[in-house]
C-alpha cells in the first residue's frame, strides 16, 4: 500500500499511526516484495509476522505462499486486518492472533507457543516495532527456526551484531550462539509513514547447526544477565563475589582481571559459556 492510499485507509477507519506501538508503516509495495524474496520465504513455509500492521508486508507472505500466523496487539489494526484480508483467513492460509506477542520472559504469546510447537520451524518475518525489539529478538535465541529477517532500527542492527564495543551486550552474545547474524538492506526514513528519525536496516538470522542443546539456554540466560549487570565494572571481581564457579571459568580460560564485559569478544563469551555448560555449572 502506499503512502495516500494507506492514509485515506486509516483515516476512515478513525485510525491515526500509534507512536507508543511503533506504528511506522513501511509504505513501499516494491520494497515489501523485495524484504519477502530476501527472507528466502517459499511456498508451504510457516511464517510469524509480528505486527502485521496493516497487511503491508502480510499480502507478499502469502502472495509467495506463505502460511502465516500474524500477531497484532492493536484492536483497531486488527479489525481493519480481518476486514482487508478476510480471503486468506477464511482459507486458513493466513491466522491472525490479537495480543502482545511477547509473554512473559522468555516465552511468547501462548497461541504463539502453541502454533510454533505445532508448525515446528518456523520463520519469523516482521517490521519490528522499536520498542519489543530486543526483548523479541533475545526470545528467539534457542528456538528452533528455520530463519529470521527482520527489519529493525540500524542502532538495534548494530546491538545484535556487537561488532562494536559500545554495542556488545547480552544481545549479541545470546544472538551470536545461536545464530550466523549478517545485515541485509539499509532503508531510509522516507519509505516509511510517518517518518522515523532514523534510519532502518534488515537483521538475517540464520540457525547455528552447533547450537546449544534446549536445556542449556535458561542458564546461559541467567549468567549474561549476572556478566553484564554492572559494565561499567571490572567483570572478574564482581564475579567472584555473586558467582564463583563462573568466575572460576573465566579465570582458567585466562580472562585478565581489569576487562569489563564488553571487552571480550562474542567468541570469547561462546568459549566461556560453552565451557561453564560442559563443566556442568
Ligand atoms: N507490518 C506493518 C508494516 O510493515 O508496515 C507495520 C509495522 S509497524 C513498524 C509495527 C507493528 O507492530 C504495528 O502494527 C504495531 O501496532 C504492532 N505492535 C507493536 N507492539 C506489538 C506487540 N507487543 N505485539 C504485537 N504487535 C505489536
Amino acid at each position: 500500500m502506499k503512502r495516500r492510499e494507506l492514509q485515506e485507509l486509516l483515516a476512515r477507519q478513525g485510525l491515526a499511526p500509534r507512536h507508543r506501538l511503533g506504528q511506522n508503516f513501511l509504505v513501499e509495495p516494491d520494497l515489501l516484495r523485495a524484504l519477502v524474496r530476501e527472507a528466502g520465504v517459499a511456498a508451504g513455509d510457516a511464517v510469524l509476522e509480528i505486527g502485521p500492521g496493516a497487511g503491508g508486508l502480510t499480502r507478499p507472505l502469502l502472495e509467495a505462499g506463505a502460511r502465516v500466523l500474524a500477531v497484532e496487539v492493536d484492536p483497531g489494526l486488527a479489525s481493519l486486518l480481518r476486514e482487508l484480508l478476510a480471503a486468506p483467513l477464511a482459507e486458513g492460509r493466513l491466522r491472525l492472533v490479537e495480543g502482545d506477542v511477547l509473554g512473559p520472559d522468555p516465552a511468547f504469546h501462548p497461541r504463539v507457543e502453541t502454533w510454533w510447537a505445532e508448525v515446528r520451524r518456523p520463520r519469523v518475518v516482521a517490521n519490528l516495532p522499536y520498542g519489543i525489539s530486543g526483548p523479541l529478538l533475545a526470545r528467539l535465541a534457542g528456538r528452533p527456526l528455520r530463519g529470521a529477517s527482520l527489519l529493525l532500527q540500524q542502532e538495534l542492527v548494530d546491538r545484535a551484531l556487537g561488532r562494536r564495543l559500545r554495542d556488545r551486550g547480552p544481545l549479541a552474545v545470546l544472538l551470536h550462539l545461536a545464530f550466523r547474524a549478517r545485515a541485509g538492506r539499509r532503508l531510509p526514513p522516507e519509505v516509511f509513514w510517518p517518518r522515523p528519525r532514523v534510519h532502518s536496516a534488515v537483521l538475517h538470522l540464520e540457525p547455528r547447526e552447533d547450537a546449544l542443546p534446549a536445556e542449556a539456554w535458561p542458564r546461559v540466560r541467567g549468567w549474561l544477565r549476572v556478566a553484564f549487570a554492572e559494565r561499567r565494572k571490572m567483570l572478574l571481581p564482581r564475579l567472584r563475589e555473586q558467582a564463583p564457579p563462573l568466575a572460576r571459568v573465566l579465570e582458567e580460560a585466562g580472562v585478565e582481571a581489569a576487562l569489563r564485559p564488553e571487552e571480550l569478544s562474542l567468541d570469547d563469551w561462546e568459549g566461556i559459556l560453552r565451557r561453564a555448560i560442559l563443566e556442568g555449572l
